[in-house]
């Protein structure tokens, strides 16, 4: 039986190194009497085609976490990986932050298109493979508009359709929803879901929402507070497809994971 996290995506012969590997890793800001102990000593295992899903009270790690593994900085002591090699911000992963940080004067088109030329795409293929990306977010009709006259939802539409563009192996994302109305919070979830087990990408994703880390995540962590160390870590054992999200939400396990996770985040 294939495990969770290859379920529907990977191939479970291909042999890459893990996606993400991160190994007795301690993370400190500033020196002295202000330095602050943010995150560690953690050690963390992402599989190729996961999707990890970090929870944790605000303040606990999580952005930090993430970071060390985009290489915005290197980690105080221990090291990270992804697929084999110290990450390199820009390559290799594509990043959501929680606001969508979009070029406002371009249309919403124009920031994938962009995307797709630093991404090397030929000019000549950037139409077709835009029209693509905002389809399957489904955005294609307002491809035409600019930033301002979209909505916030729409935005982060966009910035997700700007990540998938760079064809990187790797997303990752800071509480992309956070910002967004509880109505396109929980389409984006299912969209994130779809794409998730359609393209196999390996993904990982911040949250402090529980019922979001159980609906997306094959694999959740929960931090504890400063310094972030894993707390828990549970493999979700729903299937990544076949099952319409109100099944998923109402599957037996459904509710028992999120009772664990909730209960490890009250614990901490
Ligand atoms: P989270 O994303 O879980 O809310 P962060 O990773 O952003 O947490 O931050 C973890 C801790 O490190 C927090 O206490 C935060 O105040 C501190 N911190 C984050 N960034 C910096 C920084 N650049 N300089 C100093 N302290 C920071
Ligand atoms: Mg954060």
């Amino acid at each position: 039986m294939p495990s969770p996290e290859s379920a529907g995506t990977a191939a479970p012969e291909r042999r890459l190194p893990a996606a993400v590997e991160v190994r007795e890793v301690e993370h400190v800001y500033g020196r002295g009497a202000d330095a602050v102990a943010a995150l560690g000593p953690l050690s963390l295992t992402v599989a190729d085609g996961a999707f990890l899903v970090i929870v944790g009270a605000s303040g606990c790690g999580k952005s930090t976490l993430l970071r060390l593994i985009a290489g915005f900085e290197p980690p105080t002591t221990g090291t990270v990986r992804v697929t084999g090699a110290a990450p390199v911000p820009g390559k290799g992963a594509g990043v959501v932050f929680q606001q969508p940080r979009l070029f406002p004067w371009k249309t919403a088109g124009g920031n994938v298109e962009l995307a797709l030329r630093y991404a090397g795409v030929p000019r000549a293929e950037r139409p077709r493979r835009t029209e693509e990306l905002l389809r399957r977010v489904g955005l294609h009709d307002v491809a035409g508009r600019r930033v301002w006259q979209i909505s916030g939802g729409q935005q982060q539409r966009v910035a997700i359709a700007r990540a998938l563009a760079g064809d990187d192996p790797l997303l990752l994302l800071d509480e992309p929803f956070a910002a967004l109305d509880a109505l396109t919070r929980e389409r984006l979830q299912e969209d994130l879901r779809r794409m998730s087990a359609e393209t196999g990408r390996t993904s990982v994703f911040v949250t402090h929402s529980i019922d979001e880390a159980v609906f997306l995540g094959s694999r959740v962590i929960v931090l504890t507070p400063r310094p972030g160390r894993v707390a828990l870590d549970v493999d979700v054992d729903l299937p990544r497809t076949g099952l319409e999200p109100d099944e998923l939400r109402a599957h037996p396990r459904y509710a028992a994971l999120r009772a664990e996770i909730g209960h490890a985040v009250r614990a901490t």
